[in-house]
């Protein structure tokens, strides 16, 4: 079986000093136990963990990865910056550069502002939406994830009711629902805060309904109120423009995060004319927002997404995986249900409430070399290339024999 005792190790250790050992989206008790948590290198489509265990992996450090690990031009431009000083008593000028390419980058763009982590980000966009508008309703979709702080959080333990006093919920993709609660919040909305589609955790993901993302773009115009749209996840991995170019239908603010400086740390917000004023007035700022670094590299990463056909490739390799996993898993008598775009993709055994089969499929296909996710959606990167998602497939196929010789077999649905 896999070596992982340097792992159990790390882990038992990290238990003594820090609370629960991990913490957060990246713990991986809820998967299995022994499922690998410490890692000791990543590079192109590949990480090892802490015991040398090497996979091709299908989770790019949850969406930062978007070009490679370890992306030579990317890093070569942090690191040279980094040269001359990351922090200091202020911004350097690659901020202004970096402004000025989301502005003719991002459809809807006219401002940025930046901050670190994705939760920064939406958090601010709020609070820009409330001081734009004077008001305090913000609607959000039931089982969004917008981060991981209290007005956001999906866990209560610690939160207080206070804290999401000003929050409502309707259903994703319900154009009904939406619009009794923007009713129900009256002169009093501030925003709809939407994800690029939905991507909750643990069910089949849905892209938006044209016709709904319309519906709330006409509710912002008619109220005042803002459109946010929370694009960490699939910003900078559908399309360069923002995650609605698609649909043709612009937000007043976008939050960005995640793969905007390929791994390196940086958040940022993208916000129009309407919204500037309500920008310019609030209080934000942290200690490492102005670092230079990530911003270096999110102009390369922004440059090359742009410029090269990276994120067409990557949807390929991410549909190559679909069909491979959807024809093996059939030769197997399985059913899957795969959604979302190709490059994020989720997976999931029809029939698998419990994650049963999913859970035990991703332990089996560690050992053939695959590190996967049973129940979050997963990412492709530009790095992953033909060679690796053909032997993706093999793994997977070994796999499904594992699996049938621990006595799991396909759910009656
Ligand atoms: N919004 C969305 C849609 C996300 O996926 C995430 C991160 N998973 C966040 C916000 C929060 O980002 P962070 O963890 O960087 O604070």
């Amino acid at each position: 079986s896999l070596k992982n005792s340097r792992d159990a190790e790390l882990l038992a250790r990290a238990q003594r000093v820090v609370p629960n050992g991990v913490w957060g989206h990246m713990a991986t008790r809820s998967i299995a136990p022994g499922y690998p948590q410490f890692f000791a290198k990543s590079d192109g489509c590949r990480v090892w963990d802490a015991d040398g265990n090497e996979y091709i992996d299908f989770m790019c450090a949850w969406g930062p990865n978007v070009l490679g690990y370890g992306h030579a031009e990317v890093d070569g431009a942090a690191f040279a910056r980094m040269k001359q000083g990351d922090i200091g008593n202020g911004p350097t000028e690659v901020m202004v550069e970096l402004a000025e390419l989301l502005v003719d980058t991002i459809d809807h763009a006219d401002w940025a502002l930046f901050q670190k982590n994705g939760t920064d980000a939406t958090t601010a966009s709020v609070t820009i939406a409330r001081a734009a508008t004077g008001r305090r309703k913000i609607l959000v979709a039931r089982g969004a994830y917008h981060g991981a702080v209290p007005w956001c959080s999906p866990s209560m333990v610690g939160v207080t009711a206070e804290d999401r006093a000003h929050l409502a919920q309707f259903e994703f993709n319900d154009i009904a629902s939406l619009d009794a609660a923007v009713a129900a919040a009256g002169d009093d909305l501030a925003a709809i805060l939407l994800t690029a589609f939905r991507h909750d955790v643990n069910r089949d993901q849905e892209m938006p309904d044209p016709a709904f993302l319309q519906q709330a773009r006409r509710h912002c115009d008619q109220s005042g109120a803002a459109l946010i749209l929370d694009d960490v996840r699939a910003g900078f991995r559908l399309d360069v423009r923002g995650s609605w170019a698609q649909y043709g239908v612009k937000p007043d603010l976008a939050a960005y995060s995640k793969a905007i400086a390929n791994g390196w740390p940086l958040a940022a917000i993208a916000g129009n004319e309407r919204m500037r004023e309500g920008a310019a007035k609030i209080f934000v700022t942290g200690s490492f927002w102005y670092g230079a670094a990530a911003m270096a590299a999110a102009v390369k990463t922004i440059e090359i997404l742009r410029d090269t056909n990276a994120l067409a490739h990557s949807a390929a390799m991410g549909q190559r995986l679909r069909e491979g996993l959807d024809m093996v898993a059939r030769r197997h008598g399985f059913t899957l249900s795969q959604t979302g775009p190709a490059q994020m993709p989720m997976v999931r055994f029809a029939g698998d409430q419990e994650l049963r089969i999913g859970n035990a499929f991703c332990v089996a296909a560690l050992r053939h070399g695959i590190y996967l996710h049973p129940r979050h959606n997963m990412f492709l990167s530009a790095a992953h290339q033909p060679a690796d998602i053909d032997r993706a497939i093999a793994a997977a196929e070994t796999t499904f024999k594992d699996i049938a010789a621990l006595g799991i077999t396909p759910p009656r649905i």
